[in-house]
């Protein structure tokens, strides 16, 4: 079944059976390949297609708007790209492939609207690996909409004064026993899609003294909360046609199940944090680990543009009676850039797949997949500017917009310092500060 034949009725039958399917595959033993099965190439193929044919020629116009590409977002739904049964079926291969093969061939096509298009699957990953099955089967749906009437979904966890230091959350929750709700208080910042959204996936602290262990995640629909609203949009450096703003929880109620997992499974694991027992990993970061490699995926797709068009263009330019690749010190700048690029997808294709089958992450595999891709396409993306010379540096040339665009792999979804503190952390065993 495509996309385009889901009614909004049948879309969370589509739901639960995709959830099943990515259960019943995630209980199989699936050993490591680079070998892409032909599904996947067929996969990569399609995405790369919608990439070259749809994204590339409207990536620099939407960069300049500086607008989310609502066009760009429908014409993806329209082929199942964008939807639920998209993102379930890449994410139900047993590999843990799908993902990052269908990311890098988004961001290859551009990165401003490949946020556009996956900056929900932030919100999804939230809900998909902390909701119970019905709160899944309910909320991922309403993150895409449907094809008629597309919506995005944000996931709110940075603030202000909370950005690395997640423990820092003042954002409240608080239950109100007369009403049976959740009254939330605060301010988020940096929210892709944010206010833009129907879902937000809110992080929130419950009880305060018990740091990042009093965090929970809550699903707050703008269509039907009031008290939440959009604020400041944010005018970026990079990843223009993607949407980031703040957003304001001023006494926002929220029905009591809207809390992700249960009320009564966040009591018994506050309860237990109380008694200094050990819990899962807090809200924000559980998202974030599920995520790395995807957005490893991300950075990749940026820097393969980027040498690509090096690569030809180096082949073409001539200067001194030459094309300037036959010199060494572009020939082996670009072969470099190859090397690296390759190493990199190496490094993410281990982390999805360790944790698509559930393989621990021993030293940190995930942050070391996030942090290699994210260094190695702004390096790429620079090199790229000076290989073409001064038209690298303009905006006739997609090659200054990819290195604008790169920049943000090093900060988002964890620094690169954080990422290293994470790597560190986990090698030595030592709380590394
Ligand atoms: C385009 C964009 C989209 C975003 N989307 C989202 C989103 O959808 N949802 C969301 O919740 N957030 C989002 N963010 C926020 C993003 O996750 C944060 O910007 C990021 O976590 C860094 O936080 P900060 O900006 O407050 O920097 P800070 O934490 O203030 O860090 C500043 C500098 O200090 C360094 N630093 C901090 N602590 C340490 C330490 N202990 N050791 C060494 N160095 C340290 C950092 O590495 C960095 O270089 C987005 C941000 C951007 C720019």
């Amino acid at each position: 079944m495509s996309a385009t034949d889901v009614t909004a009725a049948e879309t969370t039958e589509a739901a639960e059976a995709a959830v099943e399917a990515i259960t019943n595959a995630a209980s199989k033993d699936v050993t490591f390949s680079m070998a892409l099965t032909q599904d996947q190439k067929d996969i990569r193929d399609w995405v790369h297609g919608f990439a070259a044919d749809v994204m590339r020629p409207a990536a620099h116009e939407w960069d300049e708007k500086e607008k989310t590409p609502w066009p760009i977002i429908q014409e993806a739904a329209k082929i199942g790209l964008y939807g639920f049964e998209g993102i379930a079926q890449f994410f139900a291969d047993p590999t843990g492939l799908g993902l990052p093969i269908v990311n890098e061939e988004l961001f290859w096509g551009d990165a401003g609207m490949g946020m556009a298009i996956m900056g929900t699957s932030l919100a999804v990953a939230a809900i998909f690996g902390q909701g119970s099955g019905e709160q899944i089967g309910e909320w991922i749906p309403r993150c895409f909409g449907t094809v008629d009437d597309v919506k995005v979904a944000a996931f709110c966890s940075s603030e202000p004064n909370a950005g690395s230091d997640v423990s820092a959350i003042r954002t409240t929750a608080k239950f109100d026993e007369a009403t049976k709700e959740w009254v939330l208080n605060g301010q988020k910042a940096w929210a892709t899609n944010g206010g833009i959204a129907d879902v937000h996936v809110v992080i929130a602290t419950v009880d305060r003294e018990l740091n990042s262990r009093g965090h929970a995640a809550f699903v707050v629909p703008m269509s039907e909360a009031k008290g939440i609203s959009e604020g400041a949009k944010v005018s970026k450096h990079g990843l223009r046609a993607s949407h980031t703003a703040d957003v304001y929880l001023d006494d926002c109620r929220i029905p009591e199940n809207y809390v992700l997992g249960g009320k009564e499974k966040l009591d018994e694991r506050l309860a237990r944090a109380k008694e200094g027992k050990k819990n899962k990993s807090n809200a924000s970061m559980a998202t974030f680990e599920a995520s790395r490699p995807t957005v490893g995926a991300q950075a990749l797709g940026i820097a393969r543009a980027a040498y690509e068009y090096a690569l030809d263009y180096a082949k073409e330019r001539e200067q001194f009676g030459k094309k300037i690749i036959e010199n060494q010190s572009i020939a082996f700048t670009l072969a470099r850039m190859k090397m690296e690029i390759d190493a990199a997808r190496l490094l993410v294709w281990r982390a999805s797949w360790m944790g698509r089958n559930q393989v621990p992450f021993e030293n940190a595999e995930g942050s070391m997949s996030k942090l290699k891709s994210g260094e190695v396409a702004v390096w790429v993306t620079e090199r790229a500017i000076q290989i073409l010379g001064g038209n690298g540096y303009t905006r006739e040339f997609p090659v200054e917009r990819w290195h604008r665009d790169a920049k943000i792999y090093d900060i988002f979804e964890g620094t690169a310092e954080i990422q290293q503190l994470v790597i560190s952390r986990a090698i030595s065993g030592m709380h590394i500060k």
